[in-house]
């Protein structure tokens, strides 16, 4: 396997036991959250890469009741973007939402151990 290969397998080990692993590029600072062995501005392999905390806060949502291929067996779910603690917004899910009173803005959340696809969410008490 290539050192690249090895990279993305890490970060998505790290997903599933409910770690977040952020980027910064050493070469032009971009930074952020993604299964990539390059840097998604420059394209530069120096990246640097960090354990982050895994709360965040629901900045939006859609409830998904017709879902495409991987989560097919998941609906209804809702599709969440979480601005995580440390300022930088990922995109995830939370199972078993059905209606909007199950979840509201600013609704406090973490990624949890999960083998199922993407980022895996559930709310926790403030
Ligand atoms: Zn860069």
């Amino acid at each position: 396997m290539t050192d690249e290969a090895l990279f993305v397998n890490d970060i998505i080990d790290a997903t599933r036991e409910g770690i977040i692993k952020s980027y910064s590029c050493i070469e032009c600072n971009e930074a952020g959250v993604s299964v990539q062995a390059l840097c998604g501005n420059c394209g530069s392999s120096k990246l640097e890469i960090k354990e982050i905390n895994n709360v965040g806060k629901i900045v939006t949502y859609t409830i998904q009741t017709v879902a495409p291929d991987p989560f097919v067996n998941e609906v209804p779910y809702a599709w969440v973007i979480v601005e995580l603690d440390e300022k930088i917004r990922i995109t995830g899910w939370i199972p078993f939402i059905s209606s909007k009173e199950e979840l509201k803005i600013g609704q406090k959340v973490k990624l949890v151990k999960s083998y199922k696809p993407g980022m895996v969410f559930e709310k926790i008490s403030e």
